[in-house]
């Protein structure tokens, strides 16, 4: 596969107006930013393009308009932010606002580049999606992936190409289906699988478990069962907490009685999830172990998290939830790396690549 163009490889930027397709997608509470963490991790790339004498021009999306202006996702509180972060940076209005962003279209491509002479993309959280302002810049401007879409990949790429051996891969979070393409992709690389969270219900159903009220998918009991089946180990659950028929706290083994509610891992699972975290060399986490914004049902969570600080193992987290989690918890800074993109990291390791990868090496100034 040909290397994805870089900073290094655009024609000289002095002078010239460069578009940055950023990852501004900032959660915002009545119009205020709560967390500035994405806005800040743009920096690095504009200010290498602002010190060799660009003028950059951000855009990106934020939130879900549907393809038409919507004031409560204006981009007016991050161009404020932008403005104290990093002076001089233009920043376009929220791309979704136009129809043309998620349709791809060519009109609406042709209006983003007009006036720019490079393209530069920086949303790996949007690299999975084949919409106008990822994938059509770089059909004719000298493109490069920016300093935090390089990073992700590399890490990423790595995790397919050479990790190191025990990898395991700790799986949670709410629904299986979401998932399911990449837990396939991920028992091909891994030694071995972990799987927690509201979908470890449908794979212990799959045991033939009874499972009381948890999350469950009928309709995807028989592709776990295929899994579990298969030849690599997928470690579940010895206990589970969560709410009795009468709605109090309780401990259960790993059969729930009716009317009972699994909302997290039991201790004795996340002492022994802990264990296979802490004796692996390569460590990706996705999804968290319970419903962890709930204080009772968040120890599962809280134990995994610390495993993952704790290991010696090279750790990957991808996944908004997760990432939140390792956060609250104060431990985003004792993992290796924090993906700044859930879906898009589930999908570069299950395919290998992403339209918007794929773009950036067909520009003009790629390496053949
Ligand atoms: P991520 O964003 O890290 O990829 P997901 O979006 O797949 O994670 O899932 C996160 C959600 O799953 C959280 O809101 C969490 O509360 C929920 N969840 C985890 N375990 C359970 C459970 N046992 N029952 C219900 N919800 C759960
Ligand atoms: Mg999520």
């Amino acid at each position: 596969m040909n290397k994805l163009p870089l900073l290094e490889d655009l024609p000289p930027v002095d002078g010239r107006r460069v578009l940055v397709r950023t990852d501004f997608n900032v959660p915002l509470d009545d119009g205020r930013i709560t967390d500035d963490f994405r806005v800040r991790a743009a920096l690095p790339t504009i200010t290498w393009l602002q010190e060799r004498g660009a003028t950059v021009v951000c855009a990106s999306h934020l939130g879900r308009p549907r393809g038409k202006p919507d004031p409560a996702f204006s981009m007016e509180p991050v161009r404020r932010r932008l403005a104290e972060l990093a002076p001089g940076v233009e920043l376009l209005e929220n791309l979704r606002f136009d129809p043309g962003e998620e349709g791809n279209d060519p009109a609406f491509v042709a209006r983003l580049v007009e006036g720019m002479d490079a393209y530069v993309d920086d949303a790996f959280g949007a690299a999975h999606r084949a919409h106008a302002s990822i994938v059509g810049p770089p059909q004719t401007l000298p493109s490069a992936a920016g300093r935090l879409l390089a990073r992700e990949v590399e890490v990423l790429s790595g995790l397919r190409d050479h990790p190191r051996s025990p990898f395991v891969a700790v799986l949670g979070g709410a629904k299986v289906s979401d998932k399911l393409g990449v837990i396939d992709a991920l028992l091909g690389l891994v030694d071995a699988l972990v799987i927690g969270g509201g979908m470890c219900f449908t794979f212990l159903a799959a045991l033939g478990n009874p499972i009381g009220d948890s999350l469950c998918e009928p309709d995807q009991i028989d592709a776990c069962r295929r899994l579990l089946d298969g030849p690599k180990p997928i470690h579940l659950p010895s206990d589970v907490v969560g709410l009795d028929p009468a709605g109090q706290f309780a401990t259960f083994g790993t059969r729930l009685p009716d009317g009972a509610k699994g909302l997290d891992i039991g201790p004795g699972s996340a002492a022994a999830f802990a264990d296979v975290v802490l004796d692996a060399r390569t460590v990706l986490w996705n999804g968290p172990m319970g419903l962890f914004e709930d204080p009772r049902f968040a120890a599962g969570t809280k134990t995994l998290a610390q495993a993952m600080a704790d290991t010696k193992a090279f750790t990957v987290v991808g996944g908004g939830d997760s990432a939140a989690a390792l956060a609250e918890f104060g431990l985003a800074d004792d993992v290796d790396h924090v993906s700044t993109g859930g879906g898009a990291s589930l999908e570069l390791l299950e395919l290998g690549d992403l339209p918007g990868l794929a773009a950036l090496r067909e520009a003009p100034n790629a390496h053949a």
